[in-house]
């Protein structure tokens, strides 16, 4: 028996990266997965891998942005498997751009994605977690979410908006002693393919944004699953993940706004 064994566990973005990492793991451990993703194909392959590790696993095309979708979605779920223990609100997307290049357009595509798509997660899901009475919500931010940096401030906003959601309903939660536990985690460089499906406004190099992220990232998917579902069963409510994480934190904390003076002269040193 695992923490997770017979539990049922929604992951969003399964299909690729993080998500997948973690829909392998929850499978290995025993649980019982929703998994879905806008990439038919990367799902579809994660599904696969979740089926060989043993696991029940209902695989949905959901795109969390399309909240009336993502609603009727959890109540797909929540029919299908009789409960909903688990979500994980993992899907997202990058962007890179300065704001004076950015249109309203790119701004809203992050926000919908990295920060609606993780409320309707959770919102859709909350009631049916509460039902179980042995609930958990699990919204992926990022270090972006704990300080900024230049052409990222749609992705920022996102990730600091999700911490801030995620950390009040925590609270919540306990003063209103509701059975749902909530976590809120914060990755560092993870090697994904985030950055090469990743856009960014006319005239950037995407594959020198690419290329770069890739030398930067140095934990693996699998680690970070490891590293969450251990934040899980500890019920922590901040999860930090590799050691850039650990560092970034302490810095930001130390420097407090003095941060943003070294931050911007690494950006100009490196051209990102
Ligand atoms: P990834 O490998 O690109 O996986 C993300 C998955 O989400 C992809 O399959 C993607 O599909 C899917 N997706 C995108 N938009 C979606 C939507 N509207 N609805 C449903 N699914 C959607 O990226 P990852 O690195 O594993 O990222 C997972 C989470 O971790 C994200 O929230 C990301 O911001 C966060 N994170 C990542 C890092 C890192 O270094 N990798 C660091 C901090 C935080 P497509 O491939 O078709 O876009």
């Amino acid at each position: 028996m695992t923490h997770f064994t017979n539990k049922v566990a929604v992951v969003t973005g399964a299909g690729s990266g993080i998500g997948r990492a973690l829909s392998v793991e929850l499978a290995r451990r025993g649980a019982r997965l929703a998994i879905c993703d806008v990439d038919t194909h990367g799902l579809a392959e994660t599904e696969a891998l979740v089926k060989a590790a043993g696991a029940d696993v209902k695989a949905d095309h959901l795109d969390v942005s399309q909240r009336e979708l993502v609603l009727a979605y959890a109540d797909d779920v929540a029919e299908h498997f009789g409960v909903v223990n688990l979500v994980f609100n993992n899907a997202g997307i990058a962007f890179t751009g300065n704001v004076e290049e950015m249109s309203f357009k790119d701004l809203d595509r992050v926000m919908d994605v990295d920060f609606w798509g993780v409320v309707s997660g959770t919102k859709a899901f909350l009631p049916h977690l509460v039902a179980s009475g042995d609930g958990h919500v699990v919204n992926i931010s990022s270090v972006f979410g704990l300080f900024s940096v230049p052409t990222q401030s749609a992705y920022n906003a996102a990730k600091f908006a999700v911490r801030g959601f995620t950390e009040s309903l925590r609270q919540e939660m306990i003063i209103n002693k509701r059975p749902v536990k909530v976590t809120c985690v914060h990755p560092g460089g993870i090697k994904t393919n985030i950055a090469r499906n990743g856009e960014q406004v006319e005239g950037r190099d995407h594959d020198k944004l690419a290329s770069s992220f890739d030398k930067m990232a140095r934990t693996t998917p699998e680690k970070a699953a490891e590293v969450i579902l251990a934040g899980v069963e500890k019920n922590k409510a901040r999860v930090l993940i590799g050691a850039d994480a650990w560092i970034l934190d302490k810095f930001v904390r130390l420097t407090g706004p003095g941060y943003q003076r070294a931050v911007s002269s690494f950006s100009r040193r490196s051209g990102l």
